[in-house]
């Protein structure tokens, strides 16, 4: 018997500013296609290595060198707006060093009309929508070389993408769940425990691509999503979040909530749902209280019936108020998503949007932008409803025909008042003698270690400190060693930290700030909504000041004003 092929499954993370909490980088997708090999007989030719939990916090050379070090024969990456870039620039890479390698996709960018994903060329083959289903048979169509024609998989064929034309196995969704109390079913180290207690949505909102990939609804029986509950707390979870798309639309809610108030009468674990709002009666309002969900998630999107009726959200905005009310007024912790930029909606629908929301006791509002995803029906209708949307990912709309890029700022800050809260993360300070946000891996550089074009670390979120008692006298080997940094490791989010033994031109800074400018910018620097629009969030300039120095106010004041200008 041959040794077995190997399959490496990798879902890079979404990268963040925060330095204060730990990213959530929720791979389910790896326990599903596990379970599906598990189940099929191609485990007999292949096996899953364990997952490479390291990717979470290495940088693109370390994360290569570890992946061809293990040498999987497959590897197979999910793929969200906020990893698809960075995946397809690791993978070509490890494509040049390891040939052999097989590259599979799935994931919500898979889709048909890509803006970029097919030109990558780095894909054997890609699955929209649901992969468990279909993932053994694309192991095995590899070991035989006999194609499945799914019309959800699409194939690398001479160099083109072919689509399947035959419908993907209709499997229950019960039947598709790994086993309830399969081993690899455990609560993350934080103690977070997901459950998905149903699959598929009724509602075909235009902004959303999850519609688009699954038609059919299906749902554990209440007993089942009990006994799934209860292995996992039994396994250390201590908050579980159900994934559902909107928990509350199983038929078995009510059941399933009283089961979990009997389970839980010591309130040892807390629960979080997305919830349809208008649907909620104070019952079961109640029983949500008696089962201890803390904390729960409405979508409103908007309170315009216009807007609503053309993004296709038949929702009733009086009933939506009533059910938050209620909500809110049992003492659940209630997070109200409003949008901005989709079509139909004025600055007004927004800020009368926003002003609603934030005037209901206990409810916290979060404001999102709208994005042009790839497989939406937004997506695909952008010119004839004339939304403007950048061209990489996430898509964000920049302008309506009704709302300029001034009147989307006017919402933000709106927004940003009435939520008190800064969900971007912006920096709180960029000149001090500490620096309350440096991460965790700090690099320290002599003037002397300018000159190497190899910059040390191998984390993803990395400072960078450059200090000497001239740094104006050395500004073009600061600027070469950043552009170094940023070109060997472009998804890194980089701090440049300069730490000055007395006050150094301002000139200094400006260039190497324009240094970052003139390089391609990150999903984050995208995603960020700044005040004026081109403030840079994945690579900054601190400056660390010196004990036992001393600096003018003026001087500090002034770097500070102007890196505030130019950074997140
Ligand atoms: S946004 Fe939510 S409610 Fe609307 S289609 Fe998507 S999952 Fe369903």
């Amino acid at each position: 018997m041959t040794a077995k092929k190997t399959i490496l499954y990798l879902q890079l993370p979404r990268l963040d500013t925060d330095t204060e909490s730990s990213a959530e980088n929720l791979a389910l997708a790896a326990l599903y296609l596990r379970c599906s090999l598990e189940r099929s007989g191609e485990r007999t030719y292949y096996q899953f290595l364990p997952q490479m939990l390291q990717a979470d916090s290495l940088d693109d050379n370390h994360c290569m060198s570890s992946i061809a070090k293990i040498h999987p024969a497959v590897i197979v990456v999910t793929l969200y707006a906020w990893n698809i870039e960075r995946s397809i620039s690791l993978l070509r890479r490890l494509k040049d060093l390891k040939p052999e390698t097989v590259c599979l996709a799935g994931g919500p960018e898979v889709a048909r009309e890509h803006p970029f994903l097919w030109r990558s060329k780095v894909f054997s083959a890609a699955v929209e929508g649901e992969g468990e289903v279909v993932f053994p048979g694309i192991l095995k169509a590899l070991r035989t070389g006999r194609r499945l024609q799914y019309s959800n998989v699409a194939w690398r064929v001479a160099g083109e993408y072919e689509w399947g034309d035959r419908k993907p196995p209709d499997v229950e969704f019960a039947a598709s769940l790994p086993p309830p109390a399969w081993h690899h079913m455990m609560p993350d180290t934080g103690g977070m425990g997901y459950i998905e207690s149903g699959r598929g949505c009724s509602w075909r909102c235009a902004f959303c691509c999850y519609n688009q990939r699954r038609t059919r609804q299906g749902w554990l029986s209440a007993r089942e999503t009990l006994q799934r509950i209860r292995i996992m707390v039994r396994r250390g979870a201590r908050e579980i979040r159900f994934i559902d798309p909107t928990f509350n639309s199983n038929p078995m809610f009510e059941e399933i909530l009283k089961g979990l108030a009997r389970m839980n009468v010591g309130r040892k674990v807390s629960f979080f749902a997305e919830l349809r709002a208008e649907t909620l009666t104070s019952a079961q309002c109640e029983m949500l209280t008696k089962a201890n969900f803390e904390e729960v998630e409405v979508g409103v999107q908007s309170r315009s019936i216009s807007v609503l009726r053309a993004i296709c959200r038949p929702s009733d905005p009086r009933a939506t108020e009533r059910g938050i009310r209620l909500l809110a007024g049992s003492g659940i912790k209630t997070t109200v998503d409003i949008m901005c930029g989709l079509p139909g909606q004025s600055l007004r629908d927004i800020t009368a949007s926003l002003r609603w929301a934030s005037r209901i006791r206990g409810v916290s509002v979060q404001f999102l932008h709208t994005l042009l995803l790839p497989g939406t029906e937004l997506r695909r209708n952008r010119r004839k409803l004339k939304l403007s949307a950048g061209s990489r990912p996430p898509y964000r709309v920049r302008r309506t025909e009704l709302l300029s890029a001034q009147d989307m700022m006017k919402a933000e800050r709106v927004a940003r008042r009435m939520s008190g809260t800064d969900q971007d993360f912006s920096t709180r300070r960029f000149v001090g003698f500490r620096i309350p946000e440096l991460f965790a891996e700090r690099i320290r550089l002599s003037t002397d270690d300018l000159h190497n074009t190899v910059i040390p670390g191998r984390e993803n979120k990395r400072a960078l400190i450059i200090a000497g008692e001239d740094l104006f006298s050395i500004r073009n080997a600061i600027c070469t060693t950043i552009r170094n940094a940023i070109l060997n490791e472009p998804h890194v989010l980089w701090q440049f930290v300069l730490s000055p033994a007395r006050e150094e031109p301002l000139d200094l800074l400006s260039m190497a700030a324009d240094e970052i400018d003139g390089l391609p910018r990150q999903f984050i620097d995208r995603m960020t909504f700044s005040e004026r629009g081109d403030e840079i969030v994945s690579r900054r300039i601190f400056v660390m000041l010196r004990r036992g120095r001393r600096y003018s106010r003026r001087w500090m004041a002034a770097s500070e004003e102007y890196l505030r200008t130019r950074f997140f």
